[in-house]
């Protein structure tokens, strides 16, 4: 039988690839490098000769040859992760396909009673007639990221086969330990060798990204003084309390549960201590770049009008930058990439839906590292629990997606930068371009 993106989905969401933090081992787990093999094997049969897993940097490489007798010099690449989130169990997991979906209720464990309701997920409605595919109630699905990896995996075989359309270079990578951050860092550009890429690790169909928060992390300290309560009075520091009134001079309303869009927040994640002394964790988030600094200066200057209230050295808070939003590695220079996906969106039929994330990806992370990299949508749902799902049809829309971006998408590159190169010029702009 033919190998389709539903029977490779299948057989990847079959390898338990969770990933875990704290491992002393890299990819952080086995089950990975597992997948891996399987992917190169599978990249060789398609004839990707030079498919390789490298375990120093975790990841599987692959590079599609031209066919389009070198009209094209640049090479776009697609990336998409092995590893699965380390929230639900990925031990076990056995899809199931719900043909011609009736928009009800979907029962997906009825011993446990374990339900997927249109009331929960309202989404749900938009699959009716479609194939879904769920889980069994008690691990997550994987679709996250394996529904991006059976996309790219059958656009690989349709640019392989002697049928093709016309293409330029198309390097391919499947990267470990996403959902643990970090995997990323060990990414070799060199061996990839692509000009630009994009991730395919976005949800349902239509989704397109290219903003994404700019991340830092706080540490906030107090330190106490304690004393008897009995003759306390104009002694005591209590540590506990003077956290708390840090956290209450933060703004209202801006923490993640009250804030969506472009909204950015402060997070509190941890908070522990005593009269002695406390701690408090907290996550800033903001895609604006400004207000993101004023995010981590504001941070500051309460731990500075504490200390002028309760004695130098009580409050002290350490700023840490995660990640930044990608954004300004993609507008406007490299637009195009946008661009190109939303063409060949329309020209499927496909409602693109540009969205801004409210987290990071391995894409901002190579953005930063000078290969612009966009996020493209795989086709699921309810990430990163039992609640996961994906739908048949979008996933092979995807795969369509997919290889029309890589048939068309390079051509549209130079026409696009030279237009937008002259746009810049009559705007009496000057722009510097990274390439060519
Ligand atoms: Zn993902």
């Amino acid at each position: 039988m033919k190998d389709t993106v539903v029977t490779r989905f299948l057989r990847y969401a079959a390898v338990d690839t969770q990933s875990k933090e704290d491992s002393d081992r890299f990819p952080s787990t086995e089950g990975q490098a597992v997948l891996a093999e399987m992917l190169v094997r599978e990249l060789k049969e398609t004839g990707v000769s030079d498919a390789e897993y490298d375990p120093v940097s975790g990841c599987v490489y692959a590079h599609i040859p031209a066919n389009d007798g070198g009209r094209e010099s640049r090479t776009l690449g697609f990336i998409s992760h092995m590893d699965t989130s380390p929230e639900t169990s990925g031990r076990n997991v056995k899809p199931r396909l719900i043909p011609d979906y009736d928009g009800g209720e979907i029962t997906l464990n009825k011993e446990q009673g374990i339900m997927l309701s249109p009331e929960m997920y309202p989404e749900l409605e938009n699959y009716k007639g479609r194939t879904l595919i769920v889980t069994d109630g008690t691990t997550l699905l994987g679709a996250d990221d394996k529904a991006g990896i059976a996309e790219i995996m059958t656009m690989t075989e349709a640019l392989m086969s002697p049928e093709a359309p016309p293409h330029g270079r198309i390097a391919v990578a499947f990267t470990p330990d996403e959902e643990i951050g970090g995997g990323i860092a060990r990414f070799d550009l060199g061996r990839f060798g692509a000009d630009f890429a994009y991730t395919v690790d976005g949800g349902a169909l239509g989704e397109l990204e290219y903003e994404c928060f700019n991340a830092a992390s706080a540490k906030v300290k107090v330190r106490g003084v304690n004393i008897h309560t009995g003759e306390a009075k104009g002694k005591m520091k209590n540590a506990a309390r003077i956290l708390a009134e840090f956290d209450s001079l933060l703004p209202e309303g801006e923490r993640p549960e009250e804030t969506e869009g472009y909204e950015g927040f402060f997070h509190l994640e941890r908070i522990e201590g005593g009269v002695e002394s406390a701690e408090a964790e907290y996550l800033i988030r903001d895609h604006d770049r400004d207000k993101f600094e004023s995010r981590k200066a504001l941070m500051l200057d309460i731990a500075e009008r504490l200390n002028v209230k309760y004695g130098a050295g009580t409050v002290t808070a350490e700023l840490k930058d995660s990640y930044r939003n990608m954004r300004e590695k993609i507008f406007p220079e490299n637009m195009f990439l946008i661009e190109n996906a939303e063409r060949c969106m329309k020209e499927l039929g496909i409602q693109p839906k540009i969205q801004p994330i409210r987290g990071g990806t391995d894409g901002a992370f190579l953005s930063w590292k000078g290969l612009p990299c966009p996020n493209l949508c795989a086709g699921g749902h309810n990430f990163h629990g039992r609640y996961e799902y994906c739908c048949a049809e979008a996933m092979e829309k995807i795969a369509e997606m997919l290889i029309k971006l890589s048939s068309r998408g390079v051509p549209l590159v130079r026409a696009r930068t030279a237009q937008f190169r002259r746009k810049q010029r009559s705007a009496g702009k000057k722009i510097v371009m990274r390439r060519g």
